[in-house]
């Protein structure tokens, strides 16, 4: 079984979506084996999201993950990869299919509810960046 990272973005969380939400993950098949509220800095923002930094909207993007609570959670399943970002849809909302996570929730392509891994690399990555091995189950 895959694992993948995922975040309930700050207009998810502050619209209360956050159940909503997981109950799409788990429609899906992807078992919740973590999961945990934050609030980032815009710091640790900038930090998370740094190979955005060169793009236009990268200051925006990190004043908006900073600025309410954020659901991190680990998925698990078969291919949890490719399947949590066919529930999430396009980053667009407009552009997202029926269904999805974004099409139902998404304000904004900046604003867009939720967050996926998009490789096994940048999943182990963001796994460990973090949780850690014990909050795994
Ligand atoms: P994520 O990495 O959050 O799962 P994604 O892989 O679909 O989303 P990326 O291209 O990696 O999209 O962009 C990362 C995030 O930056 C987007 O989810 C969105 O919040 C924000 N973003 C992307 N494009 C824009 C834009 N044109 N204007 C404002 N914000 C944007
Ligand atoms: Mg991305």
């Amino acid at each position: 079984l895959e694992r993948t990272f995922s975040i309930i973005k700050p207009d998810a969380t502050k619209r209360n979506l956050t159940g909503a939400i997981a109950k799409k993950f788990e429609d899906a098949g992807l078992r919740i084996v973590a999961s945990k509220r934050i609030h980032l800095s815009k710091a640790q923002a900038g930090e998370f999201y740094k190979v955005h930094a060169e793009r236009p909207f990268y200051d925006e993007l990190c004043e908006f993950m900073a600025s309410a609570p954020i659901v991190c959670q680990v998925l698990e399943g078969e291919n949890a990869i490719a399947k949590n970002r066919e529930v999430m849809g396009a980053t667009n909302p407009a552009d997202a299919e029926a269904g999805t996570i974004r099409a139902e929730f998404a304000e904004s392509v900046g604003e867009n509810s939720v967050h996926g891994s998009d490789a096994p690399e940048t999943a182990a990555e963001e796994i460990a960046y973090f949780f850690s091995g014990l909050e795994l189950v």
